[in-house]
């Protein structure tokens, strides 16, 4: 019997557990912190010996495989252990892919991942395709083939997911940009983390698609200097592509082979320039599986957003309140700004990760008419933007704070919450922030 270690018992170790158990591994998880209890019951239910707040080396380094959450990183003694002696440490995908012969569409990136991941996974059920979604979503892929009941699978791909793969192969892979993030993990350099993302491509051959935003320089360079076997479907919001997505006369054009696709960007249901990327993406994939250009267009048209990405919350005396609370970094914040069609008063700040707000400038000179900071240290946005905006003011309370925009926004004006920081100086973490901006706005 095979000896399957499972480092991390969350979503996607106890997932990978359970996986484990039905395919006849012994199966031992461990984690060095707390594990939750819903997962425990799983575990001691499914008769999976487990232990918390340590790992015992002696089982540990035993293991012919070892399955290591996203959350820990490489540099870990224990990692470093069970890489020395030989033993394959891999990530939860890589594990069960091999479990399963879905059709597997794999989505990574920066920013946008979630989105363009529910966007296609719409799209696809809408076409009475079945498809589920996993990865950083909801169940966790494990879990999802030991039910083993889809036959396509959408999977939203962080790069520490692909830095743990090793024979993975996703039929189409979606880059949908690359900016610097997560560099901790990466020895700070930006090469790395981009070598991350591509491995989604490592084991593609041409009858598989790789789908990337052309405009973004970094994906393009690196595609110049390290080719890649999978047929190549870009998409642009600037130049006409052979092959794949691009715009014409606001048209969303999809060309694959003689066989094309055209929808009004006008009537889509998310609007910004990154959102006719996210929907280029997501349509060029469901092109790809033979998706009626009816229903492309249709499930486009009606999608609902993810909850926190640009969200209308409500309307108040003809002032749009909008939740982007997933905005923890400036790339998204510049998609979130630029998509402003009124003077916006911006809620902006928290943990800065090496921020730099150089790129938002212009956008803030057009269109923002207030900022409110919101973090425990708002130095650096002071310094930024004191001079941009008439009224810049701090709060630690987000009460508070949206009760300052709604004092400033005049009708026709815009509300925007988006951090472009991380939320743990004032808040649990994201979704937290959102809500509690939400709830706030309902409470005027
Ligand atoms: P991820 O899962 O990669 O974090 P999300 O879909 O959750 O991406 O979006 C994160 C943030 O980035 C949101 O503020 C969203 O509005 C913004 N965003 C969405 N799509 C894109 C894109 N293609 N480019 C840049 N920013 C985007």
């Amino acid at each position: 019997m095979k000896r399957l270690v499972v480092l991390g018992g969350g979503e996607s170790g106890v997932g990978t557990a359970l996986l484990g158990k039905e395919k006849g591994y012994e199966v031992f998880l461990s984690d060095k912190g707390k594990i939750q209890n819903k997962y425990k019951e799983v575990l001691v239910h499914n008769e999976i010996e487990w232990e918390e707040q340590q790992h015992t080396e002696s089982k540990v380094l035993n293991a012919d495989v070892v399955m290591k959450s996203p959350g820990i990183p490489d540099k870990v003694e224990l990692v470093k252990k069970l890489k020395s002696k030989g033993v394959s440490v891999i990530s939860e995908i890589e594990f069960a892919a091999q479990f399963t012969k879905a059709t597997i569409v794999g989505i990574t990136g920066s920013n946008g991942k979630t989105t363009t991941t529910m966007l296609t996974h719409h799209i696809l059920e809408s076409g009475d395709l079945n498809v589920a979604m996993a990865g950083n979503i909801g169940d966790s892929f494990a879990k999802q083939v030991v039910k083993n009941e889809s036959e396509n699978f959408v999977l939203e791909l962080s790069s520490f997911q692909l830095d743990g793969i090793e024979n993975f192969k996703p039929h189409i892979a979606i880059i949908t940009n690359i900016t610097p993030d997560h560099l901790d993990r990466y020895d700070y350099k930006f090469e790395n983390y981009i070598a991350s993302k591509f491995r989604i491509a490592k084991n593609q051959t041409k009858n598989d698609y790789l789908i990337y935003d052309a405009d973004d320089e970094v994906i393009t360079d690196y595609l110049n200097e390290n080719p890649v076997q999978s047929t190549l479907l870009p998409f642009s919001l600037t130049k006409k592509v052979e092959q794949g997505a691009y715009l014409e006369n606001k048209n969303i054009k999809i060309l694959i082979d003689n066989s094309q696709i055209i929808m009004p960007t006008t009537k889509l249901a998310l609007q910004g320039k990154h959102n006719v990327k996210n929907a280029m993406a997501a349509s060029t994939v469901a092109h790809l599986l033979k998706i009626r250009k009816h229903t492309i267009r249709e499930s486009l048209e009606n999608f609902q957003g993810a909850e926190h990405r640009l969200e209308n919350v409500l309307k108040i005396n003809k002032v749009q309140y909008i939740n982007d609370s997933k905005a923890t970094n400036v790339n998204a914040t510049y998609f979130a700004l630029e998509s402003m069609g009124a003077p916006t008063v911006w809620i902006v700040g928290g943990v800065d990760k090496g921020n730099n707000y150089r790129e938002l400038f212009q956008f803030v000179n057009e269109k923002v008419k207030a900022i409110i900071c919101l973090g425990t240290d708002n130095a650096k946005l002071f310094e930024n933007f004191g001079n941009m905006v008439d009224v810049i003011v701090e709060t630690q309370f987000m009460s508070e704070a949206v009760k300052i925009a709604y004092k400033i926004a005049e009708a026709g004006d815009n509300v925007l919450l988006s951090p472009a920081c991380a939320s743990f100086d004032l808040f649990d973490n994201y979704e937290d922030r959102g809500r509690q901006f939400k709830e706030a706005v309902r409470n005027l």
